[in-house]
């Protein structure tokens, strides 16, 4: 053929990988074992994705269709004069610009996407731990408010606070904080469940979200992550560093309508408690409470006395 292209011609009715190599594939309608539309059939079966022109008889428009509906790029069609020959390269040409401009336009929009799920992944994502920052948290906490408010549902969530995570600094060096940040993070995604969301708050602060989990629930797993760290340890450069917690834990209220920030809020006062009684504990809403009145019940006798 004209025009510098190199044509191979087949009449094995079988398609194989090996066609994936050309740049066009000319199909005819008629052939004698199967027809091109068998063809188109096998050709998107075998994932060849080499553009196909289709060639078909006059009067033949409908089958032609047929073809670009299953995937044809373009049809030519044929004249007993074989004036269509000379059109060929000229149908060729174009259609592998075309071609050639639709792929690229794929290959962009794919990279395009990728590129979007990258920066939404990052802008969730806590760049030194790898679990979720506190963006994405105070987002999911609104989500989970939200489908706790609609279907009844408990929901629950702790802050957590690493004590005295300035002497491990100061007596182990950054790089050793750092492993203490990172694997405590790692700690907490195994022994959190799949449903729930853990991520980090602020320096050595993290924030666990229970969806569809009463408060005692959220403080035993609490307690258990709790015994878990002070059990664990944590070696850096050949030192060992012990290190402990401290967690408030409280639950979402349907009467005081809660925001992200009146649970965190809540959550951090339960915390700030538990650093207050003497670190390495869990503190709740609960306790929390019971304690608030136990002092008032106090006071009130002692005020009575
Ligand atoms: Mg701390």
């Amino acid at each position: 053929m004209q025009e510098g292209w190199e044509v191979f011609a087949s009449d094995k009715p079988d398609v194989d990988s090996s066609w994936k190599d050309y740049d066009f594939i000319l199909l005819d309608y008629s052939m004698p074992k199967r027809t091109g539309l068998d063809v188109l059939k096998a050709l998107k079966e075998q994932d060849v994705n080499v553009p196909v022109i289709f060639l078909t008889g006059h009067g033949n428009e409908i089958i032609a269709s047929e073809a670009i509906k299953q995937g044809a790029f373009d049809y030519v069609v044929k004249d007993t004069q074989l004036l269509y020959l000379e059109r060929l390269p000229n149908v060729l040409r174009e259609a592998k610009s075309k071609y050639e401009l639709i792929e690229t336009n794929r290959f962009l929009i794919q990279e395009l996407r990728r590129a979007n799920e990258r920066l939404q992944t990052e802008s969730y994502t806590d760049e030194m731990t790898g679990i979720h920052n506190y963006r994405f948290m105070r987002r999911q906490i609104e989500v989970e408010i939200q489908r706790a408010i609609r279907y009844e549902k408990p929901m629950s969530l702790c802050l957590i606070d690493i004590d005295h995570f300035k002497d491990i600094n100061d007596r182990f060096g950054h790089p050793a904080g750092d492993l203490v940040l990172k694997e405590l993070a790692r700690i907490l995604k195994d022994a959190t469940r799949t449903v729930d969301y853990v991520g980090r708050y602020a320096g050595d602060e993290f924030l666990i979200l229970f969806p569809n989990t009463e408060l005692g629930a959220a403080v035993r797993l609490a307690e258990r992550i709790r015994s878990m760290v002070a059990d664990h340890p944590f070696v850096s450069e050949g030192q060992t560093i012990h290190v402990s917690l401290c967690v408030g834990v409280t639950d979402f209220d349907p009467k005081k309508r809660n925001t992200s920030e009146s649970l965190i809020v809540a959550a951090d006062k339960c915390l700030y408690q538990a650093k207050k009684d003497g670190r390495n504990r869990v503190h709740s809403k609960l306790r929390l409470i019971s304690s608030e009145s136990n002092k008032r019940d106090a006071a009130a006798s002692a005020q009575q006395a």
